[in-house]
């Protein structure tokens, strides 16, 4: 866990200024902290895959954030799933099964299960 001013987010980059809780902006000190969050697809930055970062006004309110995460179950498929739909979405012409898991790094076996796992939820992946 970190605490942050401006300028000085101590190794966390706190990517927003308000708490997540109660919406209060955070005018000179916010705290934040990562969390492990399966549903977490940055559209561009894959090193943050599944490790959302959440902010807030108090240790009250960051512990409370985290409490809400960590209720929320860490599913390896959804994670998968969040993969291929950010590149299904650059690629809307589709992609073959190979070219799939090398854009996404997952492995051919991987694919499969998130499939199986979006499936079951009743949502398609991007189209
Ligand atoms: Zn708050």
């Amino acid at each position: 866990m970190s605490s942050a001013r401006n300028g000085d987010r101590a190794g966390v980059d706190c990517v927003i200024n308000w708490c997540e809780l109660c919406e209060a902006f955070l005018v000179d000190e916010g705290m934040c902290t990562r969390v492990r969050d399966s549903s977490f697809i940055p559209p561009h930055d894959c090193a943050l895959d599944g490790d959302r970062i959440v902010v807030a006004c108090s240790p009250e309110h960051l512990a409370e954030l985290i409490k809400r995460t960590s209720d929320r179950p860490y599913v390896e498929a959804e994670l998968w799933a969040g993969k291929i739909d950010r590149v299904l979405a650059a690629h809307p012409q589709g992609l073959s099964l190979y070219a799939l898991a090398t854009e996404t790094g997952l492995t051919q076996d991987q694919i499969p299960r998130a499939a199986l796992w979006t499936a079951r939820r009743g949502k398609p992946f991007a189209q």
